[in-house]
């Protein structure tokens, strides 16, 4: 069982089957299960997605100003930390939203020491904001955040996809999983549907290991956190495909 870690919870999974938004039956569920592994003692800090809402590259494509579009993106991710905050609380547990940016009527400012002191008492510290910074993605906050609080590992929940493979499951029906990936292959594989490069370069310069797993299922982040349940594991060690 890891001790601290941090989860990056994608847009995407909030919005479920739905074409735009937050499902609620999705939000109460990853909403209970994060409560669920605090109230076992594991210290999580989440990253929240915004994709479900507004994605900065897609508006810049139609012609947006790119930063502000990147702009927009990140205060989605605003409105999902608020909502994971509010579902997570009714579960019972405790939790702080902390952003990249000011905006204190409505949550703490990031700060790393008080992250960490959140975290110690016991408290889920939800990161909204990104990175605050334009023209990257939430996963590159997600390695950021986990470096900077000394997670033992990122969880990477995926929607879609359950770890990574030799090529697209969806498409190739001999593609095979990779129990573990070595760091410098997972980069070399340039695996953007599972995560952003720059965030692999991160987690790979700080030996963070990175556990991809579908975040689809019931139980599925209590068996990645609690368990060690996960579908594929980037780490500094070998690349081993999956029996
Ligand atoms: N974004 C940004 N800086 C950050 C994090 C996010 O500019 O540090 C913007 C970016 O435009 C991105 C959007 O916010 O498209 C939503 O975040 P992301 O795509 O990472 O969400 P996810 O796909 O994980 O739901």
């Amino acid at each position: 069982m890891e001790r601290r870690i941090v989860l990056k919870v994608s847009g995407a999974a909030l919005q479920g089957d739905r074409p735009f938004g937050i499902d609620p039956a999705e939000l109460d569920r990853i909403a209970g299960q994060v409560a669920e592994c605090s109230a076992d003692g594991v210290q999580i800090a989440v990253v929240i997605g915004g994709g479900n809402l507004f994605r900065g590259r897609e508006a810049e494509d139609s012609g947006m100003t790119a930063a502000t579009a990147h702009t927009v993106g990140m205060l989605s991710t605003v409105l999902n930390g608020l909502a994971l905050q509010d579902a997570v609380e009714a579960r019972g547990a405790d939790v702080r939203t902390m952003s990249a940016f000011q905006m204190p009527q409505i949550a703490e400012p990031y700060i790393r020491r008080r992250a960490v002191r959140h975290l110690d008492k016991g408290r889920v510290v939800i990161c909204v904001g990104g990175t605050g910074n334009p023209f990257v993605t939430t996963d590159t906050a997600t390695a950021l955040r986990g470096i900077e609080i000394e997670a033992s590992a990122l969880l990477m929940g995926k929607h879609g996809i359950d770890g990574v493979y030799t090529s697209d499951p969806n498409q190739e029906p001999d593609a095979r999983r990779y129990e573990t990936l070595n760091f410098q292959d997972a980069i070399a594989a340039r695996l953007g549907v599972v995560m952003d490069s720059a965030a692999i370069s991160l987690c790979a310069e700080h030996g963070l290991p990175i556990h991809v797993f579908s975040i689809q299922s019931d139980g599925a982040i209590v068996d990645a956190v609690l368990r060690d349940r996960i579908g594929t594991r980037i780490h500094a060690g070998p690349t081993a495909l999956a029996s």
